[in-house]
């Protein structure tokens, strides 16, 4: 029995989004997607996606060569080498020899390119779901009872039973989720900013890159720095995500998104600068990075005392966004989406019940 009469509005046509408008589908649910952006849109880095969001993204019909089934998965392409970043990358730890990891096999996830995923997704999305160019100003009850408006700035506006905010870290939909009294933007900046990039592993090797980046995620250590590097697309592509902390300045102070630029383009010379310190072939590939991107690594901070008000919902980044050190913000988004519509897809739960 399917729960056809409900209507959903998401907000936000990113991975979360895309993944929940098709785990409402599939229950049944008519759903419409409004994004901001002109088409789907993500940035071209590497997304470490783990195995319970693989077999949600396999049962919605999403599959291929950029979601394999679990059971294809190869067990090293999961695992993490903890190295010095200095000359010589010492081994400090190989979670792939490790007993507590060994003891939950079966546990594997995979590296993609996040343009792939989210193309994967669309792909499977239907005509006329997804509407562009549509930024979500303000959401508001509705003056004749019931449903909920949601204002674009465009001015115009739609109804609908229930709205889902997966609009990411600057989340509009968020405060209608809030207490009335709570004005925060609830985004805490944490003191690390990451350079990113992808590399193609030719080009690296051309370089002087020869060390044998194994399959697994590599994480090369120095004091407040880590650099991540993992093989992507089969080993086509290294990711590279170069992270530098100011202890002193995490989360000490609001952060208000309007006045600081998130993602800026950076140079070569200022991640050479910041990383001089590690080994020369460190360097090296960092200096690979075509058009490296800088990145301000927030958080939702502090969390919300709720993720759903009334008819009102948030879900992925909007509702939760986590510091990316366990790579697992995106997968964790998929989660949400799937359980939200498994909730809404129950029989039992109509317009009328949901307060
Ligand atoms: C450096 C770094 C590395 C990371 N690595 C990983 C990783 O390896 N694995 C992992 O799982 N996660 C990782 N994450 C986290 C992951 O990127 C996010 O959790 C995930 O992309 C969030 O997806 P989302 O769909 O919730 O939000 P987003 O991807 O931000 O999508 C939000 C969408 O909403 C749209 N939008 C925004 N505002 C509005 C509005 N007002 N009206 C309409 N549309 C709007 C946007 O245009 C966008 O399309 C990383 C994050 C960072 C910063």
């Amino acid at each position: 029995m399917s729960n056809k009469s409900l209507e959903v509005v998401i907000i936000g046509a990113g991975i979360v989004g895309l993944t929940c408008a098709l785990a409402l589908e599939k229950e049944g649910i008519n759903v419409k997607i409004y994004e901001a952006s002109s088409e789907y849109k993500e940035i071209g880095a590497g997304l470490g996606m783990g195995p319970t969001a693989l077999r949600i993204l396999h049962g919605l019909g999403v599959s291929g060569d950029v979601i394999p089934p679990v059971e294809q998965l190869h067990r090293q392409e999961n695992f993490l080498q903890f190295r010095s970043s200095k000359e010589g990358h010492e081994l400090i730890y190989d979670s792939y020899k490790s007993k507590a990891v060994d003891e939950r096999a079966g546990l594997y996830g995979v590296g993609r390119h996040r343009a792939l995923v989210l193309a994967a997704l669309a792909k499977c999305i239907k005509p006329r779901v997804t509407h562009f160019g549509k930024r979500c100003s303000a959401i508001e009850a509705s003056p004749y009872g019931g449903r909920t408006v949601v204002h674009f700035t465009d001015n115009t506006s739609v109804e609908a039973d229930v709205v889902i905010g997966a609009d990411g870290i600057k989340s509009t939909v968020r405060q209608a989720v809030l207490p009335e009294d709570d004005k925060s933007d609830h985004i805490g900046f944490s003191g690390t900013v990451a350079y990113r990039g992808l590399v193609p592993t030719p080009v690296a090797r051309a370089a002087g890159v020869n060390s044998d980046f194994p399959m697994g995620m590599n994480c090369f250590i120095g004091k407040d720095k880590h650099i991540i590097v993992n093989q992507i697309q089969g080993g086509k592509l290294i990711n590279v995500a170069a992270f530098i902390t100011d202890p002193s300045n995490s989360f000490s102070k609001p952060y208000h998104p309007d006045e600081n630029a998130w993602v800026v383009p950076a140079t070569t010379e200022e991640i050479e600068r910041d990383f001089s310190d590690s080994s020369n072939e460190l360097v090296t590939l960092l200096k690979c990075i075509r058009e490296p991107t800088k990145w301000s690594i927030c958080a939702v901070h502090p969390a919300l005392p709720s993720f759903a008000k009334g008819r009102v919902a948030v879900i992925g980044d909007a509702a939760h966004a986590m510091l990316p050190h366990l790579a697992l913000g995106a997968s964790q988004g998929i989660e949400d989406a799937h359980l939200l519509a498994k909730l809404l897809g129950d029989p039992r739960v109509s317009a009328e019940h949901i307060l």
